[in-house]
């Protein structure tokens, strides 16, 4: 039997959990054990999902400190971050709380004689979540928490690198729920591909590549499937901008935990005269952000999840100009310093991949417009940071972005869970998640005919 194995990246030699993984057959058969689950959970009414899950955010908020201080030592979450995180998860479960009792349906008059159309919106089933370890419990629970809502049994595959945190996570979902209606598949690909060809409704988040193979494994089923993957998110600041704020918020999204988000900002286009006072302003806020133990409360860049990790990233910044940080510690913890490189070649690591680390490019650009152009140029497009005090230049750039998020004098890190979450290109696939979006994704429109029996 293979097992899952975490570390606590800031102390390697600390083995955080050791868990069998399930392997290909008993993750299939969890999927099915679920099913039979689901028929009863979506019976149970509106009010009987509603306070579950109100319930399942009171229990996370009861252990908000335990959940935080595992996410420290887990996945190597500075523990501010980690309990930003706890906060958050609480309140995405009380938002999906209220949600049973929307409106599932309209009614409309018949084209012809006495009746009514309807519309109604019913679950799919069993919704297989599949996700990675750098959220490790908002992203299971901005995807369990609709589908639940929705009426549907979920089975979770989480991360193995976040394996203890899912577990933990699990018992607190599963204690007001009944029984069979959230499960929990340990294990990585293996177990993965066995959630994606048996569930009804599959959920992805993680890289680019993975989220590939999954879509296209859902979509030869003709099963519903959105994949949320990587980013190479931009901030473009403006010579009217406040440098030294901008500079502050992009630092933040550059090197807060380690770069290791989806939104974390990888490129910094300077336009004109903002060069020369970002270069000296950013390079100055990256060199004072804290680095280091992650739970000590003012770190802000904690280590990489791993020592691939941390390798990948020392070869990410080869053949460019060193503005700030550029180097990685040795053993024990697998940190790095906030780096900020210029003078990148064109079609570099940095300017086409994901590194997700703390590490960004400072890039010129003469104008706004070819600011815009170097934005667009990558495969992805999940969120964009523009910085300026001219009005005219952020309705420019929210037209001409081809980005799924744009914030303007906010970082490109940390958007809202309560409107719809995803990106362009190969950053995202399918429909949104989070927000209300995420209910029609948990769902299917039915269409009913009710005509009278008799008609006179
Ligand atoms: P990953 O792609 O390695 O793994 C994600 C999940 O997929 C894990 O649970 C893994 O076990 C599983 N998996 C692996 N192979 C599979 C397969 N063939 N079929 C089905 N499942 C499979 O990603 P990761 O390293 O855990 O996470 C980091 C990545 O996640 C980064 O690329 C980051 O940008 C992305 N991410 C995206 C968002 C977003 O919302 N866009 C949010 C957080 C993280």
């Amino acid at each position: 039997m293979t097992t899952v194995v975490s570390h606590n990246p800031a102390e390697p030699s600390d083995l955080v959990v050791e868990a069998p993984a399930a392997g290909a057959f008993a993750a299939a058969e969890v999927v099915e054990r679920t099913r039979t689950a689901q028929p009863g959970w979506l019976l149970g009414g509106a009010a009987a999902r509603s306070a579950a899950l109100t319930a399942i955010a009171g229990a996370i908020e009861a252990a908000a400190d335990e959940l935080s201080a595992l996410a420290v030592r887990e996945v190597g979450k500075p523990v501010t971050e980690a309990r930003a995180e706890v906060a958050r998860t609480a309140a995405i479960w009380r938002y999906y709380a209220q949600l049973p009792y929307d409106p599932v349906g309209e009614v409309h008059e018949p084209a012809a004689g006495p009746g009514l159309l309807l519309t109604r919106r019913r679950p799919h089933g069993v919704a297989g979540l599949i996700t990675p370890w750098n959220f490790p419990y908002a992203i299971p629970s901005w995807k369990a928490a609709p589908a639940l809502a929705a009426g549907n049994a979920v089975v979770l595959k989480p991360a193995p690198e976040a394996t203890a945190c899912a577990l933990r996570l699990a018992e607190l979902i599963q204690q007001p729920l009944p029984k069979g209606v959230f499960t929990v598949v340990t294990g990585g690909a293996t177990e993965g591909r066995a959630v994606t060809s048996t569930a009804d409704v599959v959920s992805f988040t993680g890289s680019t590549v993975t989220g590939g193979a999954v879509v296209r494994a859902a979509t030869w089923r003709g099963i519903p499937v959105q994949a949320e993957m990587g980013g190479l998110n931009a901030a473009i600041v403006l010579p009217d901008a406040d440098i030294s704020a901008a500079a502050g918020q992009i630092a933040a999204a550059i090197a807060g935990y380690a770069g290791q988000k989806c939104t974390a900002t990888s490129r910094v286009i300077a336009v004109g005269a903002a060069l020369g006072p970002l270069r000296e302003a950013l390079s100055e806020a990256l060199r004072a952000l804290p680095v280091g133990d992650p739970g000590e409360p003012a770190t802000v860049c904690g280590p990489l999840i791993s020592s691939a990790a941390r390798d990948r990233l020392l070869r990410s910044w080869e053949s460019a100009s060193v503005l700030a940080g550029g180097t990685v510690s040795e053993a024990p913890g697998w940190y790095a310093a906030p780096t900020l490189v210029e003078k990148v070649p064109v079609g570099h690591t940095l300017l086409r991949e994901e590194v997700f680390g703390p590490v960004a490019a400072l890039l010129p650009a003469q104008d706004l417009a070819h600011a815009v152009r170097i934005t667009n140029s990558v495969p992805y497009g999940l969120v964009t940071s523009v910085h300026t005090a001219d009005l005219d230049t952020a309705l420019y750039g929210l037209d001409q972005l081809d980005t799924g998020m744009i914030r303007m004098n906010a970082p490109s890190t940390g958007v809202d869970f309560h409107l719809p979450f995803g990106g362009a290109k190969a950053s995202s696939h399918g429909p949104r998640e989070q927000g209300r979006a995420a209910l029609e994704f948990y769902s299917t429109g039915r269409t009913y005919t009710l005509a009278p029996a008799k008609t006179t």
